[in-house]
């Protein structure tokens, strides 16, 4: 059972390289059976209010992040209420977190080895600076290649880093390929906060038939 989150997705309304409307995500995120989607847009965050809207006389937990670039890679926001910047060094955005009491994920730290040819070098993916500055980082991403996810399981169990999974969705096809499933319900962006720090999921990756 459990509470199953897809973490990590983009919608037309916030994020110039999606197709996926707001309202179809909460169509096919209702059909695939999840419980909460967090729409994690580049450019802003989305206000309660208008996910209220969205998901109104639904089941459906709407959690509004945001995917920030830094220097060494993106990481998901949550919990920074309209403070976070678009781009910026990663201490900067972690101090923001902090400030807030949020939580940060790297999103897809391992990205660069799924290109064919490029040497993975364990040791050297464990000292990736990012993972430094983050809560928990993305084990399954939707958009990640095996070898990718078998280098960030290695990884994240050497460091002891908490993964989440997340689909990366940039249209409805996709949603819900990677999830994070929770312990217990979310009622809002404070509780998914909560459960982050806690430690009590796990990331699911059907596709794979993986968990972690
Ligand atoms: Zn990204
Ligand atoms: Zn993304």
């Amino acid at each position: 059972m459990g509470f199953a989150v897809d973490l990590h997705t983009h919608t037309r309304h916030g994020s110039n390289c999606s197709y996926m409307e707001p309202r179809t995500l909460v169509s096919r995120a209702l059909e695939l059976g999840l419980d909460g989607v967090c729409i994690t847009e580049h450019n802003a965050s989305w206000e309660e209010e208008a996910l209220k809207v969205l998901v109104e006389g639904t089941s459906l937990q709407l959690f509004a992040g945001m995917e920030v670039s830094t220097e060494w890679g993106d990481v998901l926001v949550f919990g920074v209420d309209g403070a976070a910047p678009r781009t910026g060094a990663v201490e900067e955005v972690r101090r923001i977190v902090d400030e807030s009491g949020g939580a940060m994920i790297a999103a897809h730290p391992f990205r660069r080895y799924s290109v064919a040819g490029v040497a993975i070098d364990v040791d050297e993916a464990c000292r990736w600076p990012l993972l430094r500055f983050v809560d928990a980082a993305e084990v399954f991403n939707g958009i990640s290649t095996r070898r990718e996810v078998e280098l960030a399981q290695e990884v994240l169990s050497r460091l002891g880093l908490r993964g989440v999974g997340g689909s990366d969705s940039h249209a409805p096809h996709t949603l819900g390929a990677c999830y994070t499933r929770f312990d217990d319900p979310l009622a809002g962006v404070g509780d998914l906060v909560a459960a982050l720090n806690s430690g009590r999921f796990r990331a699911v990756h059907p596709g794979m038939g993986l968990e972690f």
